[in-house]
């Protein structure tokens, strides 16, 4: 499916202000945009109770945290791809698509009124051009899996001291 021009070099132009992993994964990616953004990201699987037909990943920032869920029981390169959706969300800016009853679904043991007071009043999720835009980031950044370029000593370095910024005290990174 060929992308609208303009979504692309959007998509593009976002990403080219963001520090890219090499090697490229959706969790170093994550912990990158973390790091730029100043705000930790923390990836969970949604529990098993979660209504996976109603949505297969979730970005709800909580007060010192943004927490991304995604559906685990599916393929790998499948749960990448819904990764790199929700933090395309972030990396764009958008304003995230929870609202109560979709944390209801997630989280069906959370008092109703817990999670109206936790994450604010109902809203409207996302509108169709934010949705492309998190799809685009994801699947141009999945374009960078396994591209292999971080393998110079400085390449490694560098991918380290993003994935793993509070490593790099104790002389670990890059052994992982
Ligand atoms: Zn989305």
């Amino acid at each position: 499916m060929p992308l609208p021009r303009g979504l692309r070099s959007r998509c593009e132009k976002i990403l080219s202000n963001l520090p890219i992993p090499d090697p490229f994964s959706a969790d170093a990616f994550a912990d990158a945009l973390a790091e730029h953004r100043g705000r930790p990201i923390s990836m969970h699987p949604l529990p098993s109770t979660a209504d996976t037909a109603a949505h297969t990943g979730l970005w709800v920032p909580l007060a010192s945290v943004d927490a991304v869920f995604y559906e685990s029981r599916t393929s790998l390169a499948h749960q990448t791809l819904i990764k790199l959706h929700e933090l395309g969300h972030i990396a764009a800016g958008h304003q995230p698509d929870y609202n109560p009853e979709m944390i209801q679904q997630a989280f069906p043991d959370m008092e109703p009124r817990y999670v109206a007071k936790l994450f604010g009043l109902p809203r409207a999720s996302y509108d169709s051009v934010e949705e492309q835009e998190a799809e685009t980031i994801a699947l141009l950044l999945a374009s960078r899996l396994g591209s292999g370029r971080g393998t110079t000593p400085d390449g490694k370095r560098l991918t380290a001291t993003l994935a793993h910024p509070v490593r790099q005290d104790y002389g670990t990174a890059g052994t992982r």
